[in-house]
């Protein structure tokens, strides 16, 4: 064989080679794909692993007791899981920039709920389409900067976006950047959220080597009042059964509370075939609308399959996206180690209340009280002195966090507890970090304050919430706690005799546990797109049922009880 000829055979063997190794090499990394991402996260929960060491571990003063002896037994695995929260987290993120972001676990207790290997592998693969699509890269410039002007047939196919625009106070806000952003993972688009100036200062970025801040150039960042809404399109595509050239690129979705009953389609299956169409979906909404998305046929699977446990969205989905800045940190750090650490147990009492004239504050306050003796969350006022002169009791500290627009209730506490011993001669501090009077809107600190004392609610181990209030529902479901629901406190007539409708009565029971720990979905849709009628979703779908502080709102709970 002459070398012409073994050169030739050669580069035929090679060929034959690579003929049949390649597709095997695609077949697998596709097949592979969430595995080489599990691959990769484990690279970077070692490399999590020897930042912890580096730190030397939490402060001292700045930890219960508890968490402090488990956490210097804790392998360097354990480390890392903690920190990373179970996987939520990627470690690939500059600590300085954002020390919340692997500091949290040393204030928060370890979750009970584990997030699912499908949650982790989704969350891993948003992240990917957000590197790839996100602001600055050459498919967002395609579609993004065009606006209006861009048309259908220029889409790309691969890239699609959700603005979400804020709208009401932090707590709705809150919520409805989870549900924006569940929807965002299940559509395959990418999450990019309009802020006003009032809300710069409160989050970190969420999303690695990317931005989800749309761009002050964007044609979205205009006036979009113009848009044509989703309630409009998909009745007209019902009417003329329109095909693709007619569907804009940029589509306003409107969910806000008053879109409820026959307007609202969106969780029709058939709204979701044309939605996904769009290029640029426009959110406005002030609601938790998550129980949707599980009555839609196209991701119930998928879901089921992140969410084994149906009541964990919130609690998952919050502790990934919502990381306090640096600044924020500062401000729940310094409250936390002054006022809560060192007690060995922390309540949340959050009072919201949305009519400073009824009911009175101090029908309020009395039914607050009754709540907390009630449910042994405070002890009873020792009124005979017996406890204080025995020195067998072993005292416990209880630090009670009052959260509210209004002074009196911090004070009102303080006094009583300051003036009387307990029966359980347990010693009760009190700390309201502020007290706003007023709600304001951007207003950047005012929204800083809110976020700090969110946050610190969550880190409580026993919450009495306010009926109906999404800053209640943002603290417990990030802390995965159940809280004690109030409930006379919004605006509910009391029936008082001697006093008139509002006067000094309380309901009886005064609160009640909560269930679960989702968020409510206070307006959802009443419309049954199949049957075309309205109804009671509970009763079809078992993982849905009526919220504990609305009736008329749905929430999604566990389906194997
Ligand atoms: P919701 O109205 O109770 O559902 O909760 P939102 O958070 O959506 O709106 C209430 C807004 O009022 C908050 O975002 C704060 O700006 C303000 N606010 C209400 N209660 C408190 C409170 O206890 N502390 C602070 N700092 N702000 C509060």
């Amino acid at each position: 064989m002459d070398r012409a000829e073994w050169s030739f055979k050669s580069f035929r063997t090679f060929l034959i080679l690579t003929f049949i190794t390649f597709p095997i090499l695609v077949t697998f990394t596709v097949r592979h794909q969430n595995s080489i991402f599990d691959l990769i996260q484990g690279f970077n929960a070692k490399n999590a692993t020897t930042d912890a060491l580096k730190q030397g571990g939490p402060k001292n003063n700045s930890v219960e007791d508890g968490k402090k002896n488990a956490l210097s037994l804790s392998t360097t695995t354990n480390i890392a899981n903690d920190k990373l929260l179970d996987g939520l987290l990627v470690s690939s993120f500059d600590e300085a920039s954002c020390s919340s972001r692997y500091q949290s676990y040393l204030y928060r207790r370890a979750s009970l709920h584990k997030p699912s290997k499908h949650l982790i592998s989704k969350l891993r693969n948003y992240e990917h389409v957000h590197r790839s699509c996100g602001p600055s890269t050459k498919s967002y410039n395609k579609i993004m900067r065009k606006g209006a002007n861009f048309s259908i047939n220029e889409t790309s196919r691969e890239c699609k976006y959700l603005v979400w625009t804020s709208a009401n106070g932090l707590g709705n806000r809150m919520i409805t950047l989870v549900a924006a952003f569940l929807y965002a993972i299940l559509t395959d688009r990418v999450l990019l959220v309009r802020y006003g100036a009032d809300m710069i200062g409160l989050f970190c970025e969420p999303f690695p080597d990317s931005s989800w801040l749309l761009p002050k150039n964007s044609p979205c960042w205009e006036d979009l009042k113009h848009l044509e809404t989703h309630e409009s399109l998909l009745m007209k595509n019902k009417v003329n059964n329109s095909q693709d050239e007619l569907l804009p690129p940029f589509l306003a979705l409107n969910l806000t509370h008053i879109h409820v009953g026959h307007t609202n389609l969106f969780h029709c299956d058939r709204s979701q075939d044309l939605l996904q169409k769009i290029p640029v979906l426009i959110l406005w909404s002030n609601q938790y609308f998550v129980p949707s998305l599980f009555m839609i046929s196209l991701f119930r699977q998928d879901l089921s399959k992140m969410f084994p446990d149906k009541d964990t969205v919130f609690h998952h989905l919050g502790r990934y996206l919502f990381h306090p800045s640096n600044e924020a940190w500062k401000l729940i750090q310094k409250s936390y180690e002054a006022h809560l650490a060192k007690e060995n147990e922390r309540i949340g009492l959050q009072i919201r209340v949305f009519n400073i004239h009824h009911p009175p504050h101090q029908t309020i306050f009395n039914e607050i009280i009754a709540c907390t003796l009630q449910n042994k969350l405070l002890p009873e006022l020792d009124m005979l002195n017996s406890s204080a002169t025995s020195p067998l009791k072993k005292q416990t500290s209880k630090a009670v966090l009052v959260v509210s627009l209004y002074s009196e209730y911090g004070e009102k506490l303080r006094t009583m507890y300051q003036a009387n011993t307990t029966v359980t001669g347990d010693l009760i501090r009190v700390y309201q970090p502020s007290h706003e009077e007023h709600q304001n809107s951007n207003d950047d600190m005012h929204n800083i304050k809110a976020w700090t004392e969110i946050y610190l609610l969550s880190l409580c181990n026993a919450l009495v919430t306010s009926p109906r209030s999404t800053f209640g529902y943002v603290a417990h479901s990030l802390g995965g706690l159940k809280p004690w629901i109030l409930q006379g406190v919004y605006g509910k007539a009391i029936p008082d005799p001697l006093q008139g409708v509002y006067g000094k009565a309380i309901p009886d029971p005064p609160c009640q546990r909560a269930k679960y720990m989702e968020p409510c979905f206070q307006y959802p849709p009443e419309y049954d797109c199949r049957a075309n009628k309205t109804i009671d979703f509970p009763s079809i779908f078992n993982h849905i049922k009526h919220c504990d502080d609305v009736s008329s709102g749905l929430r999604l709970v566990n389906d194997y009880h």
